[in-house]
């Protein structure tokens, strides 16, 4: 099972809290109007690898960074993307990782496979960006305001979206 991965970008600080490692992967058939980067929605697009690789990259790269997966929107790559989850979460438990998604949690949580990706996310960034409700001033981590900072553990517990509080961006890596 492969990814198709667009770049791997190391130490940004603008897809989650902390500096982070961003795995942009290719493909994305939500085209939201104003989207950032419509050069992503290309489901052909970008190099393939195996979750293995791709986690020896990150490894390598930035041993300390929280992990973010991004797009294109990953979740059309779950089921590789949680393998991918897998063997940085059991490899380095203290990384966070971040999932931004174009589908709301409730849409991920009644799909078999998208599901899959839900127990090794800490935070999923969900829903489409919407134009009418950019805020680039006041919104951290997000586009438009109709999207949610997802708590995913605390989420999957209360069998209901618990949003995610900021109280640990000073330590990006405790859980
Ligand atoms: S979900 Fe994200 S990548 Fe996909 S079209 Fe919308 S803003 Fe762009």
């Amino acid at each position: 099972m492969k990814i198709r991965v667009l770049r791997i970008v190391p130490d940004t600080i603008v897809d989650g809290p902390g500096l982070r490692t961003s795995i942009y992967c290719a493909g994305c058939a939500h085209h939201c109007p104003g989207c950032h980067n419509p050069q992503t929605w290309d489901f052909a697009a970008g190099t393939p690898m195996t979750p293995q690789e791709i986690s020896d990259a990150v490894m390598a790269e930035s041993p300390d960074s929280g992990i973010t997966f991004t797009g294109g929107d990953p979740l059309y790559q779950a089921e590789a993307f949680a393998e991918l989850a897998k063997l940085i979460k059991t490899a380095f438990p203290q990384k966070t990782i971040w999932c931004y998604t174009g589908f709301l949690f409730e849409e991920i949580l009644s799909d078999e496979k998208m599901k899959k990706l839900l127990p090794w996310l800490d935070v999923l960034v969900d829903g489409p960006f919407v134009m009418a409700l950019r805020d680039t001033k006041n919104l951290r981590f997000r586009g438009s305001s109709n999207q949610r900072l997802v708590d995913v553990p605390a989420s999957l517990r209360a069998g209901h979206v618990v949003e995610w509080e900021s109280g640990n961006e000073a330590a990006p890596f405790a859980k």
